[in-house]
């Protein structure tokens, strides 16, 4: 019986540690509403003012809120132009709502967003991966 007892709470604190491990290596979900838009961005790193502003970037198509723009050119680090930049890869996920009048109506582009990660660098760049209409929740 006692035995039985150790196995049981062996076994439990190996059930806690598994999901503690499964807890960690699941990526934050953030999503971000905009008037017919909303834009959900899957991240290990991105905390939740990151995320925002690649999220302003997918729907605006402008550099991110905060980003210095010296005319066309982005601001750049040193580091960057020398070694290249230090590139992050992400998915975004843009929903616009009532893109058609008619069903389907609402479209899903999903974009691969490359950002840079030294501070001192605004390199983000969009590409659209893949694009379809969806009944989903509009009809
Ligand atoms: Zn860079
Ligand atoms: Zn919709």
């Amino acid at each position: 019986m006692k035995k039985c007892l150790k196995l049981f709470f062996v076994s439990a604190f190996l059930v806690s540690i598994l999901s503690i491990l499964t807890y960690a290596s699941s990526p934050t979900s953030y999503t971000f509403y905009y008037n017919d838009r909303e834009v959900t961005i899957e991240s290990f790193y991105l905390d939740e003012e990151e995320a925002q502003s690649i999220a302003d970037y997918i729907v605006f198509g402008i550099t991110p809120v905060g980003y210095i723009e010296i005319g066309n050119q982005i601001n750049t680090s040193i580091l960057c132009t020398l070694f290249g930049h230090s590139i992050e890869t992400y998915t975004a996920q843009e929903t616009i709502h009532f893109a058609y009048s008619t069903s389907p109506k609402c479209v899903i582009n999903i974009y691969r967003v490359e950002c840079c990660t030294r501070s001192s660098c605004d390199y983000i760049e969009k590409t659209l991966i893949d694009s379809t209409r969806t009944a989903m929740c509009h009809g």
